[in-house]
C-alpha cells in the first residue's frame, strides 16, 4: 500500500496521489531512488495503485484483490518487470515487452512496465525504449527506476515525469571537505591544466583508487546540487564551492561533468592504470574530450 509511505516519503506520496486523484496520470515515470532501501516495495505499491481499481480511487485498502495478488506473484500479464540481463538491459527485452503488450487482450485496462536499474540500458535498448516513449500506445505506463536521474539519457528523462525519493541514511562519507573543495577548485579553475596541478595538490592520494571513489561520489552530490540551484529547486548548500561551479558552468556543462563522473566511477572498477585514467578524466571533465 502506498499509504505506508505517507510519512516516509511525503513529497513523493503527496505528488503521486494528488496527480492520480486528479486523473493526471503520466505515461512515463522516472523514479530517482537515491538508493532508498524500500524502493522496491514502494514502486510495487505504486504499480498497484495504477493497476488496481480500488487503489485508483483510494490510496489505502486493497492489496487483497486478484489483481494485487497477481502483481505480488509477478503473474499479471498487464504488468511486466524488466531488469538487467547480465551487465545490461538488452534491446530484445524491450522488444519482448512491446510484443507482449501488443497481444494483451484486456481492453482499456492500464498496462504497466517497470524498468529496474534504468542506468543499465545500453545504446540499443535505450533507443528502442525511446521510440516507445515517443509514441506511447494505448494505456501503457512506464516506470523507470534509477538511483540517480542523471544516469539516464536526457532524451529519455525529458519524456518522463520525474520523482525523487529521499534517502536519509546517506551520510557524508568524506570528512575532509576542505580537500574536496580544493580538488574541485583546481578542476574548475585550471581546467585541463589540472593534469599538472592535481598530483602536486594530492601527493600520495593521487594514485589511490578508494580515495578517488569517495571523491567522485562526493563530487556527484555537489554537482547535482549545482544543477538544482541553477534550476531554482531545493538544493543542498555547499557554500562557496557551489557558487564557483554555478558561476563557471552552464547547466549543459554540469550535466556533462556529471556524466563524466559517472563513467569514471565505473571505469575505476576496470582500469588499472590510474595515471592514464585520471588524465582522461581531467580532459573530459574540462570539456576537452569527445563525449557520447
Ligand atoms: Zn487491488
Amino acid at each position: 500500500m502506498l499509504e505506508v509511505y505517507k510519512d516516509k516519503q511525503p513529497l513523493f506520496y503527496d505528488e503521486i496521489t494528488h496527480s492520480i486523484q486528479n486523473k493526471k496520470i503520466s505515461h512515463a515515470y522516472l523514479i530517482e531512488t537515491n538508493d532508498y532501501s524500500e524502493k522496491d516495495d514502494l514502486i510495487l505499491s505504486f504499480a498497484k495503485m495504477l493497476l488496481c481499481e480500488k487503489h485508483l480511487f483510494s490510496s489505502q485498502n486493497c492489496g487483497k484483490c486478484n489483481i494485487c495478488h497477481l502483481i505480488d506473484k509477478n503473474a499479471l500479464s498487464d504488468f511486466i518487470i524488466i531488469e538487467p540481463d547480465g551487465m545490461w538491459i538488452k534491446k530484445e527485452q524491450i522488444l519482448e515487452m512491446k510484443e507482449k503488450f501488443k497481444t494483451t487482450s484486456l481492453q482499456n485496462n492500464p498496462r504497466v512496465y517497470w524498468i529496474k536499474q534504468a542506468d543499465k540500458l545500453n545504446k540499443q535498448s535505450a533507443n528502442s525504449l525511446l521510440k516507445f516513449l515517443e509514441e506511447p500506445e494505448g494505456n501503457i505506463i512506464a516506470i523507470l527506476e534509477v538511483a540517480n536521474r542523471y544516469q539516464v539519457l536526457e532524451t529519455i528523462r525529458s519524456r518522463c515525469q520525474v520523482y525523487s525519493l529521499v534517502n536519509q541514511q546517506i551520510q557524508r562519507k568524506f570528512s575532509d571537505f576542505e580537500l574536496l573543495v580544493k580538488i574541485i577548485q583546481v578542476l574548475e579553475e585550471k581546467e585541463n591544466m589540472a593534469i599538472a596541478y592535481l598530483p602536486i595538490t594530492l601527493e600520495n592520494d593521487y594514485h589511490n583508487k578508494d580515495f578517488w571513489n569517495t571523491i567522485f561520489t562526493e563530487m556527484i552530490d555537489i554537482y547535482e546540487s549545482a544543477i538544482r540551484k541553477m534550476q531554482n529547486v531545493v538544493y543542498t548548500d555547499y557554500g562557496d564551492i557551489l557558487h564557483l561551479i554555478v558561476s563557471k558552468n552552464r547547466i549543459s556543462q554540469v550535466i556533462l561533468k556529471l556524466q563524466v563522473l559517472f563513467s569514471t566511477i565505473q571505469n575505476l572498477n576496470y582500469n588499472l592504470n590510474m595515471n592514464m585514467m585520471l588524465d582522461q578524466f581531467i580532459i573530459e571533465f574540462s570539456g576537452g574530450g569527445c563525449h557520447e
